[in-house]
Order: C-alpha cells, then sequence, then structure tokens
C-alpha cells in the first residue's frame, strides 16, 4: 500500500523507522533480532537504506596500488523484499542517483515493481568520499528531482527507450527535505524552490533529515505550505544515546542542537547519561509533534532499535 494510503487511513500519527543493511554476510535473521522488538507499535512500513560504493586502494605487491570499488552494505532490494515477506507490511526501499546511470536505474525499478514494492524515497545521495562535490554517473541523474521525473516517467509508461501504455508501475514517490537547509544550498529559499521542484516532479510524500528543535520543523512546514507544498512532511527522529553522537550528529547531519539540549548533553559524563538526556528529549519532542498533527514519526535507528523502543513505549 501506498504511504500516502496509509497516512490517509490512519487516524493517528503512525510509527515507522528505518533500517541500514547490514555490513556484507550478516543474515537476514540477525537484521530481524534488531526489529523484532519494534514491531509491537505496528509499523505499516519500513525504510531501507541505500549505500553506494566507496574506492580503497589495495597494494599490489609491487609498489603500486590499485583504486577498487568496494561496496560494503549492499542488498536494499533484497532486504525490501524479506521484510515485506516476512512482516506483511510494506518497505520503502532507498535509490539514490550516485553511482548509476539511468539504464541502471531502470532495472532497479524494474525488479522493485516486479516484487510489489509500491513506495520509494528517492535521493541523490552524497558525494564519495574522494571526491569534494557530488558528480553524477555518466548518464546518470544528476539530482533528486531528475530521479523523481525518471520514476514518474515509468509510472506513466514511459520507459527510457519505449513507451509501454499497458505496463505503467504505479510507485508512491517519497523526496528528503531539510528544515535547517541542506548544506548546499546557497539558502533556504533556493532549498525549498527545489524542493518544489521534487514534488512537481511527483513526490507525494516528503521526509526530514532529523532535526531536535520541534520549532524548526514547524516554521519549515509553514514555509513549505506557503510556497504551495501541500503533501505530508514527515518529521525524522534520531535519538541522541553516546558522548560520540555530541559532535558526529551536528557536523555530519548539519544541524543544531537546541540550547537547552546542549546544555544538558554538556553535564553528561557517560554514554549513560546521554542516552537518558537523549531519550527524554525524544519522549518530549514525539509528544509535541503528535499534539501538532505530525502525520507519522520516522526514527533513524542507525542500527540501534533499543533507544527507539524506549521512546515508542511511551508514545504508541
Ligand atoms: C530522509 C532522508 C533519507 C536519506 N537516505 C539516504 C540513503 O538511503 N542513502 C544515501 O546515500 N543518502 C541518503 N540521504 C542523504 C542524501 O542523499 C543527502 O542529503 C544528499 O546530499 C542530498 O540528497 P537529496 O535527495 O536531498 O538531493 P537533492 O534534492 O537533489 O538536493 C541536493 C542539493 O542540490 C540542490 N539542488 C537541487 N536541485 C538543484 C538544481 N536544479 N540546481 C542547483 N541546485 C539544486 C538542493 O538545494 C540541495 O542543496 C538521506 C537523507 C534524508 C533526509
Amino acid at each position: 500500500m501506498k504511504v500516502t494510503d496509509h497516512i490517509k487511513n490512519s487516524s493517528q500519527t503512525i510509527f515507522s523507522f528505518e533500517i541500514i543493511p547490514p555490513l556484507k554476510g550478516v543474515a537476514f535473521n540477525d537484521i530481524c533480532k534488531g526489529i523484532d522488538p519494534l514491531m509491537e507499535f505496528k509499523p505499516p512500513f519500513i525504510n531501507v537504506t541505500y549505500h553506494r560504493e566507496e574506492y580503497q586502494y589495495k597494494e599490489m605487491g609491487d609498489g603500486l596500488l590499485k583504486k577498487i570499488s568496494v561496496r560494503k552494505r549492499p542488498g536494499t532490494v533484497g532486504i525490501s523484499a524479506a521484510l515485506m515477506n516476512r512482516y506483511k507490511i510494506d518497505a520503502i526501499p532507498h535509490l539514490i542517483c550516485g553511482g548509476f546511470t539511468k539504464e541502471e536505474t531502470e532495472s532497479a525499478l524494474i525488479d522493485l515493481k516486479f516484487l510489489g514494492v509500491d513506495n520509494i524515497l528517492a535521493l541523490r545521495g552524497d558525494p564519495i568520499k574522494s571526491e569534494q562535490v557530488f558528480t553524477p554517473s555518466k548518464g546518470g541523474n544528476a539530482y533528486a528531482a531528475d530521479l523523481i521525473g525518471q520514476i514518474q516517467d515509468m509510472n506513466e509508461g514511459q520507459y527510457l527507450h519505449e513507451e509501454t501504455k499497458n505496463n505503467p508501475s504505479n510507485f508512491c514517490i517519497g523526496a528528503a527535505c531539510y528544515p535547517e537547509k541542506h548544506f548546499e544550498a546557497m539558502n533556504m529559499k533556493t532549498d525549498l524552490e527545489h524542493l518544489k521542484k521534487k514534488v512537481d516532479a511527483g513526490a507525494e510524500f516528503i521526509v526530514t533529515q532529523m532535526f531536535f528543535d520541534n520549532n524548526k520543523y514547524f516554521e519549515f512546514v509553514k514555509k513549505c505550505r506557503a510556497i504551495g507544498i501541500t503533501k505530508p512532511i514527515i518529521p525524522g527522529l534520531k535519538p541522541i544515546t553516546t558522548l560520540k553522537h555530541i559532535a558526529f550528529l551536528p557536523k555530519f547531519f548539519h544541524i543544531d542542537f537546541p540550547e537547552s539540549l546542549s546544555n544538558e548533553l554538556n553535564k553528561c559524563k557517560s554514554n549513560e547519561d546521554v542516552r537518558n538526556v537523549g531519550m527524554e528529549w525524544g519522549i518530549t519532542q514525539s509528544k509535541e509533534l503528535i499534539k501538532n498533527n505530525a502525520p507519522v514519526l520516522h526514527f533513524y535507528t542507525m542500527g540501534k532499535g533499543t533507544a527507539v523502543r524506549n521512546i515508542a513505549k511511551e508514545i504508541f
């Protein structure tokens, strides 16, 4: 079922979360150990992130180095199918522009259609570690809006090299957004204009980057509505659980901690102290978002379901 239908059919805020494909060699049953404890909160869908290749240099023994492409976390499509089969709920695979030609994107979309996947979160992807700026693959999509356009074309029966009007796909397409602005955007206005392009290209729901200040989300939603973006805007939440998160989350995700949160985090001496602060914060944030009719609370587990479960227990 489409995310938009799940939202329409639900009289209350929906619980959802995202999982990251594990490192190579991990069995599906091991992933389920992190998912099973979250199923009591009845998520109607689970997102599965996509991780592109990285480049490494391998010693060839003769003083020469060989550049090799390594994919550490493959399996987004396979995990999505396995999730749907095991839990009888929807999976939302993430699909990115980076590393894909348009032909490869079309092949991935055809596989997802065969598997009965109804929703896709369409993203550009970040630059790979060795690049300063994002470089699209030759013959690939440059921005998420272009990828959304390609999926929407397929929804209208327009494949890359032929028109197959009697066999269109019917994907519900999601896009990402940034209540604190995407780090590359010149300013919030241009970022919002680019978000509008994604919606105009066919995005039917929008998921935010994590944020810790609900006012930023509320302001952002207002700005979106003011420029005619009417689609559901799903808040993304991340429980802070370790001392490392204090420096890592703002740096990596380009987000701020509000002062009242940073004051509490500054007092923490151990991971346990941080977990307690993070959980209290997550619960308060969630309650306020629900009170303000957020359609879904989308949790970033980043492989750590326990903290999400502790928050969900208090909310759902
Ligand atoms: C909910 C969510 C889930 C994510 N999941 C994944 C994942 O699974 N795998 C992964 O690799 N990454 C993931 N990311 C990270 C994402 O790929 C990065 O944030 C990436 O840098 C931007 O992706 P986007 O889809 O928002 O890009 P876009 O919407 O293409 O925007 C990228 C930047 O380009 C600007 N821009 C857009 N269009 C134009 C234009 N026509 N001209 C000039 N500038 C333009 C935008 O303002 C923005 O600054 C996720 C992010 C979020 C919020």
